[in-house]
């Protein structure tokens, strides 16, 4: 029998209700198409809300010396220049205005003392950048996006997840879902699809991002035929929570170390001042009076060890916790506590900064961060890959499939500066939300096909099918549980290939298991189901994730390779793509990088 299902039509298709996919659906519905938008879980509890420190927009505000042009130098070195320079140089010039237009629609940014938008230092940026609302910058943005696109007749289906994309012949025509709570499915016809379905955090066990995380867009696109770009990367943050247990990897802003926080390890040394790579010298202090003074917003001191890059510092908390030099959890000590012996009222300026990780400290781990230190160490945090899209549109090479934040791909390259997010958000989900209308309108309605419907809808249900034909089998928990703790210790903060050899034996393994998949109960309210449908993306971008790690025999940004430790300038002039072959399997190919235009190379040789 033909499975039921309810229709919606539209112009646009956004997945997802981040940042990335309300700027995108407020652009597109700006542009007079009728525009839908999907989400996981309620409007308001993307990923995005749970962004501290802030949106990273060369505004100067607070350094006059900083500029669109620093904000691009920044952000191609902090990628090791495998950044898509386009989309780095659209990123620094129109963030400042993307950030001025949310004030104008109602976010309340905390200000400098003439009135301006304040801006704080973060890891890897030159001057303080970051527009921010205390450490509670994203849910500032979602809540003024939010009141922003309910009033421009976008119509939101909430709690409602896509499990496949549609095409006629090579164009995208669709999307099919269901509702999560009765399991009813959904298909939603459109001309063009934007997908904004955030990152893959989950494919981890230690991770800073939350259940909805698992590469759904990224797997989505990749069965649709759409090329994925720099999967290598994944981001581990220094500082994500050790203790206790329960809330391992929930993230601690890097905001607390630009307000001063210091990193030691159990002997009391700030083993950051021992390792400073080469290309960062000139513009880190050695001392730490220097330090506390840029972090103070002195202008002529230089950023303090603690302030690296992410990659860096995460590496070198790895190597104190193996050395026997870490806490009594396996993380090292951050503290923000000791600037009381700087400045007189500590603890009153410490909770109005980072009211939120004062709370949760507080709350979870019944510390007060005031008085004593946090215990923190690496947790998977952020994917630089994702879907490779033109740099002016965000078009996959799926016609009228266009993906934007943290499931696109190019701008962050081999690592991404913090605050870098909030502001892709903001510049290329509005970018997406305008070409997908403009692709549209210009483009004749697309078929859905009643079989391709059908075969989904059969895909979806079979593991809740095999329960009732065998009565038995292996449910999904334990096997999303076997990929995390492989791809976290296999594949994780320091790789090396026989390891994830191992990793890609075992992902193909269990790839046949996942095929056999089977869940108790039946459609409606059932998490089991959910998370067996989630299986097949996180699947695709595990391995996506391993092959590609595996082929790059070097170590730069985020990839660490033990037995590659150092960068390769022949490896540094390519990115990894791959794409669904024929016959099923992943291809891989290694690309030329897109060289910077001559004016761009000159920007990064002065900035040096
Ligand atoms: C704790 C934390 C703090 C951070 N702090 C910062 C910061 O200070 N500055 C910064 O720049 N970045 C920060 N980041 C990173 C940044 O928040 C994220 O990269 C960014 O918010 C991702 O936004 P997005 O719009 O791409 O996706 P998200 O905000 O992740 O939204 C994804 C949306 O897609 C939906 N979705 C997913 N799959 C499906 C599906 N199959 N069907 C339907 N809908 C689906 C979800 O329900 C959700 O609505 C932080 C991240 C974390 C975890």
């Amino acid at each position: 029998m033909p499975a039921e299902f309810k229709t919606f039509e539209h112009d646009v298709l956004v997945i997802g209700a981040g940042g990335a996919g309300l700027r995108a659906a407020i652009e597109a519905s700006a542009a007079g198409v009728k525009v839908g938008c999907v989400c996981k879980s309620l409007l308001g509890k993307a990923h995005t809300v749970m962004a501290e420190g802030g949106v990273a927009a060369a505004m100067a505000n607070v350094d006059d010396r900083d500029s669109w042009r620093v904000h691009f130098a920044d952000t191609m070195r902090g990628g090791q220049y495998l950044n898509n320079p386009r989309m780095a140089e659209l990123h620094a010039k129109e963030a400042p205005d993307r950030v001025r237009e949310l004030e104008a629609w109602g976010a309340v940014f905390d200000r400098t003392q003439d009135g301006q938008i304040l801006q704080r230092n973060f890891g890897g940026h030159r001057y303080p950048r970051l527009a921010h609302v205390g450490d509670r910058t994203g849910l500032e943005m979602i809540r003024t996006l939010q009141d922003h696109a309910i009033h421009q007749g976008i119509e939101f289906h909430m709690e409602c997840t896509v499990f496949k994309l549609l095409k006629d012949g090579e164009r995208i025509c669709g999307a099919f879902g269901y509702d999560r709570e009765r399991g009813r499915f959904m298909l939603f016809k459109a001309n063009a699809v934007v997908l904004a379905t955030g990152g893959f955090g989950r494919a981890f066990k230690i991770t800073s991002n939350s259940w909805e995380y698992t590469g759904d867009g990224t797997g989505l696109a990749y069965d649709a035929g759409a090329e994925l770009l720099d999967m290598e990367f994944v981001q581990f943050h220094p500082t994500g929570m050790v203790w206790p247990p329960s809330v391992r990897g929930i993230l601690v802003t890097e905001g607390v170390r630009g307000e001063g926080g210091v990193l030691r390890n159990s002997e009391g040394r700030r083993f950051m001042f021992d390792d400073i790579p080469d290309n960062y010298k000139s513009s880190t202090s050695d001392n730490e009076e220097e330090g506390w003074r840029y972090t103070q917003g002195d202008k002529n001191a230089r950023r303090p060890p603690e302030l690296l890059t992410r990659d860096h510092v995460a590496r070198c908390i790895n190597r104190e916790v193996k050395a026997g030099r870490g806490s009594p959890h396996g993380g090292v000590f951050l503290d923000i506590a000791w600037i009381k012996e700087k400045i007189p009222n500590a603890q009153e300026h410490i909770r109005k900064k980072l009211p939120s990780m004062y709370h949760q400290f507080k709350e979870l781990a019944g510390i007060d961060i005031t008085t004593t230190p946090m215990e923190v160490g690496p947790t998977t945090h952020y994917a630089m890959g994702g879907v490779r899209v033109d740099g002016d549109t965000q078009m996959s090479c799926v016609p009228g499939l266009f993906a934007a934040g943290e499931c696109g791909a190019g701008l962050h390259g081999a690592n991404r500066l913090g605050g870098n997010s909030l502001s892709d958000l903001l510049v290329f989900g509005k970018r997406a939300g305008e070409f997908a209308a403009q692709y549209a309108k210009k483009n004749p309605p697309a078929k859905v096909r009643d079989a391709d419907v059908d075969a989904a809808a059969r895909e979806a249900l079979a593991p809740i099918e095999r329960q009732s034909s065998n009565g038995g089998g292996e449910g999904p928990y334990q096997m999303q549980y076997e990929l995390q703790e492989f791809m976290q210790d296999l594949v994780g903060i320091v790789r090396v290939e026989a390891d994830m050899k191992r990793a890609l034996e075992k992902i193909y393994a269990l790839n046949g298991r996942v095929k056999n998949v089977v869940v108790q109960g039946n459609r409606e309210y059932n998490p089991g189901w959910h998370t067996a449908i989630d299986l097949k993306n996180l699947m695709y971008v595990s391995e996506a994730v391993t092959r590609a790690a595996i082929e790059r025999k070097e170590s730069r940004g985020a990839q660490f390779r033990e037995d590659y430790p150092e960068k390769s300038a022949e490896w540094g002039k390519y990115n990894l793509v791959l794409k669904k072959q024929a016959d099923g399997s992943m291809g891989l190919t290694k690309v030329p990088r897109i060289e910077p235009t001559s004016e761009q190379n000159q920007i990064i040789e002065e900035m040096k």
